[in-house]
């Protein structure tokens, strides 16, 4: 099997729709010709298609809310077990780990003929910003990936962008996107109550124009989860334990033990930790639950 290629495929235009699965795999836009990931756990995913079978997903265009695959009776397409961080799913994750783009796939009606039924559009590379796992609508664990766009300079060529923009459908829908900017006063505030010390391991790290360290949130800001900007659901973290909180390697206990790390955070009376956001970060991101 040919190597697996990251990014856009060579002669592939953004908005190019294909009639068939048959068709996006021979054009190597998406290999596989059912499962909805394309990738492995140690390369990565390279390719998703969207095919809203899943009730879960979420898709706001620049945005998209991914449920991973598995759990679902093939007859029925309904969710009856629990999905595991494995095969297609824990591909989309060593993508986010290791910043892979991932082409994204619409099913679509066709532009062209709308008698016909259905195509395949290619929109593009997305970033798996983050994974997590939730329970469904169904009441089984998922697994969910925040996908966003990301910005091609290939494709903001006007001539080009017009002659794309002309051929998509109006199936997209307009979008709202939000800038999330980090390190807001709280943020600060909260670097400053700990004098940049990492509340997990009590480094300070000390550069040539000052101390650095992380402002982390607990529950996470930004859909769906919408975490607050406050003290309560902030951390003063040295870039490795952020890491490894964001992507789920411990968790922290509502007595403030380390769950999945020896000891104790650290943590000072003036800043009380929410206890939900506490347990939020535990049910969704931790991995030994
Ligand atoms: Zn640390």
């Amino acid at each position: 099997m040919a190597d697996r290629i990251f990014g856009h495929i060579p002669g592939i235009l953004e908005g190019a729709v294909f009639e068939s699965r048959r068709d996006l795999s021979t054009a190597g836009v998406h290999r596989p010709l059912q499962a909805g990931i394309s990738g492995t756990g140690k390369e990565g995913a390279d390719s998703i298609v969207l095919s809203g079978a899943y009730e879960d997903d979420q898709d706001s265009g620049a945005l998209i809310i991914y449920t991973g695959h598995g759990g679902r009776d093939p007859k029925t397409g309904q969710q009856v077990s629990d999905q595991l961080l494995f095969g297609g799913n824990l591909a989309l994750a060593t993508s986010c780990l290791d910043g892979l783009s991932v082409r994204v796939i619409r099913k679509v009606g066709d532009p062209w003929r709308p008698a016909r039924r259905v195509g395949y559009r290619y929109d593009g590379l997305y970033r798996v910003e983050s994974y997590w796992r939730d329970i469904g609508k169904s009441g089984f664990t998922i697994w969910r990936f925040r996908l966003t766009k990301l910005i091609d300079p290939s494709t903001t060529d006007k001539h080009l962008y017009e002659t794309q923009e002309s051929y998509l459908p109006p199936a997209r829908q307009a979008i709202t996107t939000l800038r999330i900017i980090r390190d807001t006063q709280q943020a600060r505030q909260i670097k400053q109550l700990y004098d940049y010390r990492c509340q997990v391991c009590t480094v300070r790290l000390e550069g040539s124009a000052g101390p650095y360290a992380e402002a982390a949130h607990i529950r996470p800001l930004g859909a769906p989860h919408n975490g607050p900007d406050t003290i309560d659901n902030l951390l003063c973290l040295c870039p490795n334990h952020h890491v490894l909180f964001d992507f789920g390697g411990f968790a922290i206990d509502h007595d403030l033990t380390l769950v999945g790390l020896p000891g104790k955070l650290i943590c000072k009376p003036e800043h009380p930790l929410n206890a939900d956001h506490l347990l939020y970060h535990r049910l969704h991101y931790y991995k030994g639950l």
